[in-house]
């Protein structure tokens, strides 16, 4: 995100400091996510100024909203074209930029002119394999 772009959004230092904090936490984060981590800096700011934020700067097209995760909206600041990876237990989503080349047949077209696809890949992941194992471990006797 680059700073000219948003330009036309007054720039206030709690909202430069929800920007900064998206383009240097690439967790996919939620509202409430960024509300916490911001707010260690700004105890007055309002859950609703951190909202307004994201969704100005989703409808210029800075932000994507993410329906990968059903339990909350998930915000993604890396505009690229991409997949995503998601955790089923612990809900992280981590970023995959391998291209893949998927062929739909024609009939299913449904008059459409494809530009393009996202995958989302569901599993495991390394922490969460890590303290599933732990686990095992301690009820092992
Ligand atoms: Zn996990
Ligand atoms: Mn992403």
């Amino acid at each position: 995100m680059i700073l000219s772009e948003i330009a036309d959004i007054k720039q206030t230092p709690q909202r430069l400091a929800i920007i900064e904090y998206l383009e240097s936490n690439k967790v996919h984060p939620s509202a409430l996510d960024v509300y916490k981590a911001v707010s260690e800096r700004f105890p007055t700011m309002s859950f609703a100024t951190v909202y307004n934020t994201l969704e100005k700067l989703k409808e210029k097209g800075l932000l994507i909203e993410l329906s990968i995760d059903t339990g909350k909206k998930r915000f993604d600041c890396d505009t690229r074209p991409h997949h995503h990876l998601i955790c089923v237990k612990c809900r992280e989503i981590f970023d995959v930029f391998t291209d893949f080349i998927l062929e739909l047949p024609e009939d299913e077209f449904h008059g459409f002119d494809i530009i393009g696809n996202h995958v989302d890949f569901y599993g495991i992941c390394k922490k969460c394999k890590e303290i599933e194992g732990s686990d095992l471990e301690l009820n092992k006797d």
